[in-house]
């Protein structure tokens, strides 16, 4: 009778880890189907707005330079979308970043223009944006994998890049040089078996939601934040929310290694328009050098060059592993649709086009970044893995546990 009840129960257990495998590689398929470098627009609400949507979701007009010109994007969200449909559509970028893949999502786009609105929101559970949406998913699946047998860590840090310097948004201190990085190589890729690293940086192990709305809280409160003539509140710096990911499962000796980046990038008006002086020009300046040099690793990417600049900035070196061919990259451009921003708004998705020609050069080559050890599977799920290996008789020993957790 017992024996029966055990040998039912592993029984009950392949099968869900047959198809949690089948439903990562279905997941990775698809996402892989729209491309590993993704553009979406988003465009934010203004009563006299001088942008016609197209009916198809996914295009934007508008008339500028004396023409009308048209783009087309992966997704064109309008002034009415609500954070949660936006976040529907990115959700599956983060379930890529558990199952292993580095991921990266962008908020690009001129002062004013919806980036922070886009990635952090506000208080409320309608306003809040992308980062806390994000973790709140990634908890949750982390409970729900604890039944098969993944235990997951968290680690996160939120970095700042201001003048091609960065700093520890999570660091304790005041002042202006709180949290200052001065390690010209900061940047580590590869740690602990493959994660991406600040050295210097807190890192901050995240197990529930509290913690994590206090961290990101912490973050705002420590980002630098200057007046320009555009938008008293205007942000002259890149915020990067790194997360860590670490999926372990003991009865297949199998890690996997996936990252989730939230970048909000400071804005990206030309300088002329923010009528910057002094110390607002040089940041000017570097800013529009790291946008560039982002620019700069698509065009690359996108004409399969064999030399990625990535080291011409900060922000693309950090970013390297989830730009590249092998990681996952969406990118959100913010435009604001009224007529004196016309010109910023064309810019904007002129950068945007150029990022989504790279869509079909690095289409399929994303890699999930798993490691199984050559170690036994504990005694308590031994009947697991052995049933598993019965469900799937064309299979190698070896390929047939690897498979079922990849
Ligand atoms: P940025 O970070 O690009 O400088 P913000 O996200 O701070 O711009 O947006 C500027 C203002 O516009 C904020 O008050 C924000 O709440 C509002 N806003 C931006 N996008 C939207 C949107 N899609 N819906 C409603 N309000 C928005
Ligand atoms: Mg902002």
């Amino acid at each position: 009778m017992l024996g029966r009840l055990i040998r039912r129960v592993a029984n009950l257990e392949a099968a869900i880890a047959e198809s949690t495998a089948q439903r990562r590689e279905l997941h990775n398929q698809l996402v892989e189907l729209r491309g590993n470098i993704r553009v979406f627009s988003r465009v934010k609400p203004h009563p006299a707005s001088a942008l016609t949507l197209g009916g198809d979701g996914a295009s934007v007009r508008l008339f500028a330079e004396g023409k009308d010109q048209g783009f087309t994007f992966d997704r064109v969200f309008g002034p009415q979308s609500t954070q949660a449909e936006v976040f529907q559509e990115v959700s599956e970028l983060v379930q890529s970043a558990l199952d292993g893949f580095k991921v990266c999502l962008f908020s690009y786009g001129q002062t004013g223009a919806g980036k922070t609105h886009t990635m952090q929101g506000s208080k409320g559970p309608d306003a809040q944006g992308i980062i806390p949406r994000a973790i709140l998913k990634i908890l949750d699946e982390v409970e729900r994998l604890k039944e098969q047998g993944w235990v997951y860590e968290l680690e996160a840090s939120f970095i700042e890049v201001y003048n091609e310097t960065f700093k520890d948004l999570l660091a304790d201190g005041k002042g202006r040089d709180a949290g200052k990085i001065t390690d010209q190589n900061a940047v580590k890729h590869g740690v602990a078996g493959g994660h991406t690293q600040v050295a210097g940086a807190t890192t901050v192990r995240i197990t529930t939601t509290d913690a994590a709305a206090a961290l990101v809280r912490k973050a705002a409160q420590a980002r630098a934040c200057e007046a320009t003539a555009m938008n008293a509140v205007s942000s002259r710096s890149h915020s990067v929310f790194m997360l860590n990911i670490t999926g372990r499962h003991a009865a297949s000796a199998t890690t996997l290694r996936g990252a989730l980046n939230l970048v909000d990038l400071a804005g990206s008006e030309r300088l002329n328009r923010s009528q910057a002086e002094g110390q607002r020009q040089k940041e000017a300046c570097s800013i529009n050098k790291s946008l560039s040099s982002l620019g700069d690793v698509f065009a690359a990417l996108a004409s399969k060059s064999a030399h990625v600049p990535y080291r011409n900035s900060k922000l693309t070196h950090l970013l390297q592993p989830c730009l590249g061919g092998s990681g996952k990259t969406l990118m959100f451009v913010n435009v604001n649709p009224e007529a004196p921003s016309l010109q910023e708004t064309l810019c904007s998705l002129r950068f945007a086009a150029k990022v989504n020609s790279c869509e079909t050069a690095a289409r399929g080559g994303a890699k999930r970044h798993v490691e199984r050890a050559g170690c036994e599977a504990p005694s308590s799920s031994a009947a697991t893995a052995q049933v598993t290996l019965h469900s799937i008789p064309s299979l190698s020993k070896h390929a047939s546990l690897a498979g079922l957790y990849m």
